[in-house]
């Protein structure tokens, strides 16, 4: 087990309160609360529709809340733009890669990497740095790598915007073993760099390995929070999987199925 997850001294760098967002009558989000201190990897899992890229969505400023407060490092951005929450150094992954396919995998980065480096000059510089850690060519057609590819290509883009806190989408799913172990260790390095993360993930063993602490939400709002051990064997953690007919954690971890 890592480091991960560990409360930190007490300064909160993301602070969601009662977020909430409904499409007409139906909220997705329906008053979810966050609390994330630097340095955490929290884990957030759910059953399928629980409303979790939607929340993401909202901490992201992709989508403004309908209801709730979003406040990170001390200002609120519960209302700003996606590039406002980049600026202020919020990075997310989207849970269907949004990669530019005619464009390489270096300019692809470069998008990123242009939040805070204005000069062409000094964006290719970030974007082959970060190139270098996530393991991926630069000169490639985004076109060319198939979905692990381009999973890998989101999380450098987001990187190449230098973020404080990352919120990664479903960015392990898909993979082969032992992709899985590469992007595992990927995750870590990101985080051993500096960056705080939230990780949603449907595989057990991810959540199990990166994370110390994770959140269980349900119908739009967090049902439980806890080590991964022990959410799994709450009973209304049970009944929110067993209860609908999507998908469950996947017990690679063992832990899910007693
Ligand atoms: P999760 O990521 O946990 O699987 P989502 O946040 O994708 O869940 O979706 C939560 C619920 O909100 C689902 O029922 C989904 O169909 C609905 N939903 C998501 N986005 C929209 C939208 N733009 N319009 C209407 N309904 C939406
Ligand atoms: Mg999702």
């Amino acid at each position: 087990m890592s480091d991960a997850g560990r409360i930190t001294a007490a300064k909160h760098l993301l602070e969601a309160t009662s977020v909430s967002k409904s499409f007409g009558e139906f909220r997705a989000v329906a008053g979810a609360d966050l609390t994330v201190n630097e340095g955490d990897i929290i884990g957030l899992i759910g059953p399928n529709g629980a409303g979790k890229s939607t929340f993401f969505n909202c901490l992201a400023g992709e989508t403004p809340p309908s209801g709730g407060r979003i406040v990170f490092d001390g200002k609120d951005l519960t209302r700003a733009s996606p590039e406002a929450h980049a600026r202020a150094g919020i990075g997310r992954t989207f849970q269907v890669p949004t990669t530019f396919a005619d464009m390489s995998v270096l300019h692809n980065v470069m998008v990123g990497a242009f939040l805070r480096h204005p000069h062409r000059n000094d964006a290719r510089d970030k974007a082959r740095a970060v190139l270098e850690l996530t393991g991926l060519r630069a000169d490639q057609p985004a076109r060319s790598l198939g979905t692990p590819g381009r999973k890998r290509l989101e999380i450098a883009r987001a990187l190449a915007t230098e973020p404080r806190l990352l919120l990664l989408d479903e960015s392990l799913a898909g993979l082969t073993p032992n992709e899985l172990q590469d992007a595992i260790a990927l995750v870590r390095r990101i985080h051993q760099g500096g960056v705080t993360i939230v990780i949603v993930e449907h595989i057990m063993e991810v959540i199990m390995t990166l994370t110390g602490h994770v959140l269980v939400f349900n119908q739009g709002h967090v049902i439980a929070s806890g080590t991964p051990d022990s959410v799994v064997r709450e009973p209304a953690v049970i009944e929110a999987y067993l209860g609908r007919s999507h998908r469950r954690p996947q017990a690679t971890g063992s832990q899910v199925d007693r």
